[in-house]
């Protein structure tokens, strides 16, 4: 019996400790504190979210510091899903004048995602069927955010100059070919730059988005004279295909808001239609003059885009959360700019598992400092817009990692 004892005793002590360091680490990361927005589960308010492993375990009030071995102390911050780029440019590359398409315009994904509070990069046409496979060896599996494409209706992809005008090259049936064999990457088709007078490109992309089953993203204009807007959402585009650059004055489209300085009757026709309104800011696509008077007359944007490329980002658009912040000062609520950059991006590029914080779905997660004070914002005329609110990327996480942390939240002190 004594002997026996001397042989239990310690196996229990063993189990008993098991447990117990089992339950001291239930979860990898608890964030506490903050200001939860979640437009898919309706959640805006304070409310604490553990993380265990790659995933969302417990979304809880006053989940218990012990239970986690990192507790980030959110106090302050607005706590959001990982925000989803949808209108990005990231196939980088060494081919010269190749412009968005293995070149050197486009940016490598790392370099600029997660700094933004980004944890999704839609990369909008650089790659067609053509060279999709390089994009897909080159940058989306060597990339820690997670990348995915418009695959471009041109099989060689957003080359620039003649290359994006040829016919011969845009095939919709070899385009939702190499989408199909892509689901996991491929979430839509592109087309861009097309500047004739012809509705040929925008049919053949819509026809290869109906035999893949995937929306179209236009960046339409550029064709002179200008083919209607007003033709393109009512007779050529599905409810759920997108319209970039949303807020531009280009030559060669018609603008939303006319010279009248009233938001199209039929803009606001085919945004009821269920055509996506995206911002797809860029180097030359937003303009105060279009989007403070549209927001004015309540005509919003369904996602918030950056159209990121070396010549947008150290202009007016710098990065996804100085354009949420423009919007913030042209009066849209904090709860309806982040719904426009995650839950509303996640739907528009039919990938609903993302953009959201239900337990259980992969733990992609941003926090966001609103800071106060005199800020300016610069739009593609280099026109300024002055305003009190900016958005600041405090921590990224993703996949149940920290990625990106500006002030230390995740880490302790050196000296302590
Ligand atoms: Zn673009």
């Amino acid at each position: 019996m004594t002997n026996m004892n001397k042989k239990i005793k310690p196996l229990i002590w063993v189990i008993l400790w098991c447990t117990l360091g089992v339950n001291a680490q239930e979860f990898d990361i608890l964030i506490k504190n903050g200001h939860v927005l979640d437009a898919k589960n309706g959640i805006d308010k304070v409310i604490d979210i553990a993380i265990k492993g790659d995933a969302i375990a417990k979304v809880g009030s006053n989940i218990s510091k012990n239970s986690a071995g990192t507790v980030i102390d959110a106090e302050g911050l607005y706590v959001s899903p990982g925000l989803i780029d949808i209108h990005s440019h990231n196939f980088h590359g060494t081919e010269p004048n190749a412009y968005l398409s293995n070149s050197f315009t486009a940016l490598p994904p790392d370099g600029f995602s997660f700094r933004a509070g980004v944890t999704t990069l839609v990369d909008a046409g650089g790659a067609g069927w053509r060279n999709f496979q390089l994009f897909k060896d080159q940058v989306i599996d060597r990339s820690k955010t997670r990348v995915l494409s418009f695959i471009n209706i041109v099989g060689s992809g957003m080359k620039g100059g003649a290359l994006e005008q040829n016919l011969f090259d845009m095939d919709a049936k070899l385009t939702a070919m190499v989408a199909k064999q892509n689901k996991a990457h491929v979430v839509g088709v592109k087309l861009a730059h097309y500047s004739g007078f012809d509705w040929t490109p925008t049919e053949k992309a819509v026809e290869a988005g109906k035999l893949a089953d995937i929306p179209v993203m236009i960046d339409f204009g550029g064709s002179q004279p200008e083919l209607s807007l007003e033709t393109l959402f009512m007779e050529k585009l599905r409810p759920g295909d997108i319209f970039t650059h949303a807020y531009a004055h280009v030559n060669g489209r018609m603008p939303i808001v006319g010279d009248d300085g009233k938001v199209a009757d039929f803009a606001r026709e085919a945004q009821k239609k269920g055509i996506i309104f995206d911002v797809g800011h860029g180097g030359g696509s937003f303009l105060f003059a279009q989007a403070v008077p549209a927001m004015k007359q309540g005509f919003k944007p369904n996602t918030i885009s950056t159209d990121l490329h070396t010549g947008s980002m150290n202009a007016g658009m710098k990065d996804i959360t100085n354009i949420m912040s423009k919007f913030l000062n042209m009066n849209m609520p904090v709860s309806e700019v982040i719904a426009t950059t995650t839950w509303n991006s996640a739907k528009a590029i039919k990938r609903e598992d993302l953009g959201h914080l239900t337990e259980g779905a992969v733990a992609d997660i941003t926090l966001l400092n609103l800071r106060e004070g005199d800020f300016g914002f610069i739009d593609t005329q280099r026109k300024r817009m002055k305003g009190d609110k900016k958005f600041e990327c405090e921590l990224t996480i993703r996949a149940g990692k920290v990625v990106y942390d500006l002030n230390g939240l995740a880490v302790g002190d050196w000296d302590n």
